[in-house]
């Protein structure tokens, strides 16, 4: 995805991305290295209350909110005033403990935790910024804000359970029913599990008018004696039988030893190259034109919004509400996607005997446009994580590799040509003339930098996933190592 144009999802917060040093990587390759070690699984459940539980539900959300902002609101202030000692910190949390526990019971100590969570981890990025330790594009880092929606000002309606205080009762297939122990309630819920385990902090949140819940699962992990409720049992099984034992992440073994290069983008999901000299391109359809329709309908909400607002018409809100529901859509909607995607290409190399897997990072771009390039990189790294979680299970080995003018590097005599990539994804090399797919082009200069040089095979698989699923599209017989899209436009 390096060097390209679009621009990703937006509205995450990344945080230690690069930094100006040998390894640009580190925090990230960090980040990586503990993900591929992770028995962790989260589960993510849609909630259906009926109206009097909603209720109930929004005031335990309120009422939660309103704990954080008051315990942080306190604590902003001694910081501010320099005074936010340890001692301090244990003082206020234990007031405020005791005013919420009638109400929200022990889980009051979940939100309190949380809190001294986020208050940790500025503290740690103060340290770094003392130690000139601090990744380029973090400019300014501040201390932990409060629950509350930036725009509006409204609180956000989100609550913790801490993970003795609930349980799952599964009623059938992908159904069932979560107790909230402290609040007499029992809500249906829909969503598949795949994994079984001892559960953790529970988090329900309401977003875009819908009620979710995450819990995460240490898979494997045996229920504590005192909680023995508090495990939870897979309630779903796909049909390929992909989770033979949902007791542990990984489910296969390699099958061979071969290692695949992988370019992200938008318009190629994935360009792939495998070191047998095959490639083949993930398509995500119509994803492009979809992504920039969601995008113009999110600006046009946002500039409606906007005149609203400073002409101090009330109605703004309700552009702002349709301004949130479209990132929502969009970003489920990519989501959707890529985790199809993932899936198929993790079921693909391992057939094909891949055991590691290497792919581009894009570095170049925190050179400039902070805000674009940090946009993009939040959606980017979730997909590479996303990747960790999947590949983790057949047994196969990730590496992030920096990816620098990949995008403008020829892989076939290995200079840079400036006006390289020319129209619809192609790259021609400036020397020898030679065309060749634009994206497996920068997947083949990945594989040069770990030190493969790999000659491709002239034919170029390509696949189109799509919401209803995976396609293997057939490139007509004369479709070479150019875009077949090129060649043959109905595709
Ligand atoms: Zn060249």
């Amino acid at each position: 995805m390096a060097d390209r144009k679009f621009r990703m999802s937006g509205g995450g917060n990344p945080r230690g991305v690069s930094v100006r040093d040998s390894d640009p990587l580190q925090f990230f390759r960090e980040l990586v290295e503990k993900r591929k070690k992770s028995n962790k699984r989260a589960v993510r459940l849609r909630l259906l209350p009926e109206k009097h539980e909603e209720e109930i539900l929004f005031n335990i959300g309120l009422t939660s909110v309103r704990l954080w902002n008051e315990l942080n609101y306190e604590k902003r202030q001694l910081f501010f005033k320099n005074d936010l000692k340890p001692e301090k910190r244990i003082e206020i949390n234990r007031r405020y403990y005791h005013k919420y526990k009638n109400f929200l019971g022990v889980n009051a100590g979940q939100v309190i935790n949380k809190n001294e969570e986020a208050w940790e981890s500025f503290f740690e990025l103060l340290k770094m910024k003392r130690q000139r330790r601090l990744p380029p594009h973090i400019r300014k880092i501040s201390p932990p804000g409060y629950w509350k929606d930036k725009i509006t000002g409204e609180k956000k309606i989100y609550m913790l359970i801490r993970n003795d205080r609930y349980y799952l009762e599964p009623i059938n297939k992908g159904e069932g029913r979560l107790v909230l122990k402290d609040f007499k309630l029992s809500i249906r819920y829909v969503g598949r599990i795949k994994w079984e385990g001892k559960q953790g902090r529970l988090e329900i949140i309401y977003e875009a008018g819908r009620w979710f819940a995450y819990i995460p699962i240490e898979v494997g992990e045996k229920p504590s004696k005192s909680n023995p409720k508090g495990y939870i049992m897979p309630n779903y099984k796909d049909k390929k039988n992909r989770i033979v034992d949902p007791k542990s992440i990984k489910q296969r073994d390699p099958v061979g030893d071969k290692k695949a290069f992988i370019d992200i983008g938008l318009n190629n999901l994935f360009a792939v190259v495998v070191s047998d000299g095959s490639a083949f391109l993930v398509k995500g359809g119509s994803i492009k034109s979809e992504y920039y329709w969601w995008k113009r309908e999110i600006s046009t909400y946002q500039a409606v919004r906007d005149l609203l607002r400073n002409a101090g018409i009330h109605r703004w809100k309700d552009y702002h509400e349709k301004y949130l529901k479209a990132l929502y859509k969009r970003d489920e909607r990519l989501r959707h996607l890529y985790r199809t995607a993932i899936r198929f290409l993790a079921e693909t190399l391992w057939s094909r005997g891949v055991m590691k897997i290497y792919i581009g990072y894009p570095i170049m771009l925190s050179q400039y446009n902070g805000n674009e390039y940090n946009n993009n990189i939040w959606w980017y790294r979730k997909i590479i994580l996303w990747m960790i979680d999947v590949f983790i299970e057949y047994g196969i080995d990730v590496e992030i590799v920096p990816e620098d003018h990949t995008s403008i590097k020829c892989s076939i005599c290995g200079e840079i040509h400036k006006n390289g990539r020319i129209y619809r994804g192609l790259y021609i090399c400036r020397k020898t003339n030679k065309k060749i797919n634009a994206d497996i082009n920068a997947a083949l200069n990945i594989a040069r930098r770990i030190g493969y040089k790999i000659t491709t095979t002239r034919k170029i698989e390509s696949y189109l996933i799509s919401h209803n699923g995976v396609k293997s599209l057939i490139p007509r017989q004369r479709a070479n190592t150019r875009d077949p899209e090129v060649r043959n436009p109905a595709l």
